[in-house]
């Protein structure tokens, strides 16, 4: 019996799940960002505007999911901006109309605070920058029905000590395309591979995290995370992400993939290797010119896989972690 993990007969919503608008420091509008994002095939934009929590839900149609979301910053107050140690969490909300926040900083929101302060609301909750600070600020998060997505961890000056303390991540954002393009050093793949070889379980994903200066479309469109629904409305594309019925590409598409008996078996567009990755240095490849689908046996050896897929244009996607004892469910 096959096992669906990426189903066919589901619509494949491509999303840019990190974005910024005047909101923030971003150079669009709300609504410019949905025509830009929907005339290059998006159908879903999380709208996480720096540390202000804005309702973007009047965006959504039968064609369009505005994600209502946040990006909090958890920083260590270093002298220089440049030096700062700084933790960034994309926060997702449930229920598309909530903007009660979970903790406050106003240091940190500056400017931001001051122009929306009229509507913000918080339970007094302040940031601090330790390990039990920035749990805390993630399980407030889980708990009012947020999901949380741990941002750019080399932007953030993050090490192995400050990644592996985190609990209750739904997911790393294993490219952040606008930092990619400004520092060269933000698609981690191998901070996931560290995380899951060491036990934490999380999704990954990736965002364009654009700011759109000038109004041009710089750091846009490089970063995208597809997110499977039945049908397009905020509530699957919520329930899907929460189950991680999701995988992420910077090019080529993930078409099909299941599990039958032992072959893990994927169709993608044309790639020109496919690797399938398992705890520690459990790999295979399928190497070759214009592959569209290939297959991997797995056995009881394997705790956990997951799959990457290049194309021969620089493009990868990456599927999140499969683990065996979930597939048996
Ligand atoms: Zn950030
Ligand atoms: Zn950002």
């Amino acid at each position: 019996m096959k096992k669906y993990l990426i189903d066919p007969k589901q619509m494949w919503c491509k999303a840019n799940l990190h974005c910024h608008t005047v909101l923030s420091d971003g150079c669009l509008t709300p609504e410019e960002i949905k025509e830009r994002y929907m005339a290059k095939g998006y159908s879903v934009v999380a709208y996480s505007d720096h540390e202000i929590l804005h309702d973007n839900s009047y965006l959504c149609d039968e064609r369009f999911v505005a994600l209502t979301a946040v990006e909090y910053s958890i920083n260590d107050h270093a002298p220089h901006w440049r030096d700062e140690k700084t933790i960034h969490i994309n926060l997702f909300s449930r229920d598309p109309h909530n903007t009660f926040h979970v903790a406050s900083s106003v240091r940190n929101a500056g400017k931001y605070y001051a122009r929306f302060k009229e509507d913000f609301r918080c339970d007094g909750y302040d940031r601090v920058y330790t390990k039990e600070g920035i749990n805390e600020v993630i399980r407030r998060a889980n708990e009012a029905g947020f999901l949380v997505q741990y941002n750019h961890p080399n932007w953030s000056l993050n090490t192995r000590e400050d990644y592996m303390a985190m609990e209750g991540l739904w997911s790393l954002e294993i490219l952040n395309y606008c930092t990619e393009l400004e520092t060269g050093a933000e698609y981690c793949p191998y901070i996931y591979e560290d995380m899951l070889n060491s036990g934490k379980r999380l999704f990954c994903s990736m965002g364009d995290d654009n700011h759109n200066g000038d109004k041009g479309d710089f750091g846009s469109y490089g970063g995208a995370t597809y997110i499977g629904v039945d049908s397009l409305s905020y509530e699957n594309v919520f329930s899907a992400m929460e189950k991680g019925n999701i995988y992420c590409s910077s090019g080529p598409r993930i078409l099909s993939l299941y599990v039958e008996g032992d072959t893990v078996v994927l169709d993608c567009d044309p790639a020109v290797n496919v690797v399938l990755t398992s705890k520690n240095r459990r790999f295979m490849n399928r190497f070759g010119a214009g592959l569209t689908h290939v297959e991997f046996p797995i056995n009881e050896a394997v705790e956990y896989f997951r799959l990457t897929v290049f194309d021969d244009k620089g493009g990868r996607a990456h599927t999140s972690a499969y683990y065996l004892e979930d597939l048996k469910k």
